[in-house]
């Protein structure tokens, strides 16, 4: 290249440095700034920072007690700062994305040259970013839908199936009895057809809210469907696990239903299986013990509990 045409591109890009809305700043090899353009000052909102020959600990310093450009993911500046050391100068080139405070998000790159200085620049990436936090937002709100049923904002009957295998499969590898209660509302259609559709929501939703205050921390409670809920009890005998339910009866024959309708009053019926301990015994398997206990439970005139195989 010759000299008039090196000249003539240097020109051209501290034009464009000058000009450019990507911010640019160069920090020598002592950490002070030597240059910066109009857009740099912009991004972190610095136009009334002393910014030349500041060092960069001193700029962030000042966004921090302004309160102004990068957000501090810390209380305390010296945290904030040591978080910062950690990270910068770490490689010949990086690429991070900042949170600013008022919002905006900008996509850095720090360069290090060979003999020390660093040069910044940084790109406003808001967009971009709103989007990819719209979208996981979505995602994680489709995640818990696909686990959650609507109604009751219980654990659905695919959420539970799969923590019930867990705990199968935890029961075999530690051999602690766990139990299963399946539970099911009595008369369900006469409560509906007697007081509505909605009342027979509400009744669901009653009912999920006594099985969850009744919830031990390890217990976990879901709905299976229609009006049949399901109670893992992690090591709890089928015993204990009768007494718990027992528990529930009582409790819910206590509960003041008035706002439902006066002189309300509900049951249910139970089937309780412990985790049988051996290998080929699965989820479904024990879904299907605590279904033909609760089966019994309907058939020796409901409101009660029957422990499988104890009829
Ligand atoms: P049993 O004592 O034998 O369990 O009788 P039941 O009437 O409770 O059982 P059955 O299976 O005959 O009726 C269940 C009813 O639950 C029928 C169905 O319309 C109703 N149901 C299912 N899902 C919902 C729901 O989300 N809301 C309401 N309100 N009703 C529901
Ligand atoms: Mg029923
Ligand atoms: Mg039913």
């Amino acid at each position: 290249m010759d000299i008039k045409t090196n000249e003539h591109l240097q020109k051209v890009l501290i034009e464009h440095i000058a000009a450019s809305e990507n911010g640019i700043a160069v920090l020598d090899a002592k950490d002070q700034v030597i240059f910066y353009n109009q857009a740099f000052l912009n991004a972190f909102g610095l136009q009334n920072c002393p910014v030349y020959k500041q060092s960069y600990d001193d700029l962030l310093s000042w966004m921090f007690t302004t309160g102004v450009g990068m957000k501090a993911h810390t209380h305390k500046l010296e945290d904030w700062l040591a978080y910062i050391h950690s990270q910068y100068r770490s490689a010949p080139f990086r690429n991070y994305e900042v949170e600013l405070v008022d919002g905006r998000w900008l996509l850095m790159t720090e360069q290090l040259n060979p003999d020390g200085e660093v040069v910044l620049v940084c790109n406003d990436i808001t967009l971009f970013k709103r989007v990819e936090l719209a979208l996981q937002k979505a995602q994680i709100e489709l995640a818990r839908q696909a686990m959650t049923d609507e109604l009751t904002g219980l654990p659905n009957r695919r959420h539970f199936m799969q923590q019930l295998d867990n705990e199968c499969q935890r029961a075999h590898r530690y051999g602690h009895a766990t139990s299963l209660a399946v539970i099911d509302i009595d008369h369900f259609k006469k409560i509906n057809d007697g007081y509505g559709h909605l009342k027979g929501d509400d009744v669901l939703r009653h009912f999920a809210e006594v099985l969850t205050q009744q919830l031990r921390k390890n217990d976990v409670v879901g709905r299976l469907g229609g009006e049949e809920f399901a109670l893992l009890l992690p090591e709890t005998s089928q015993d204990s696990a009768r007494a718990v339910i027992a528990r529930l009866q009582q409790r819910l024959a206590g509960e003041n239903l008035e706002s439902i309708a006066p002189g309300f009053s509900y049951t249910f019926s139970a089937g309780v299986a412990e985790c049988q301990s051996t290998p080929q015994f699965c989820c479904t398997d024990w879904i299907r013990t605590a279904d033909e206990a609760l089966y019994q439970a309907k058939a020796a005139g409901r409101n009660c509990v029957v422990v499988y195989g104890k009829a």
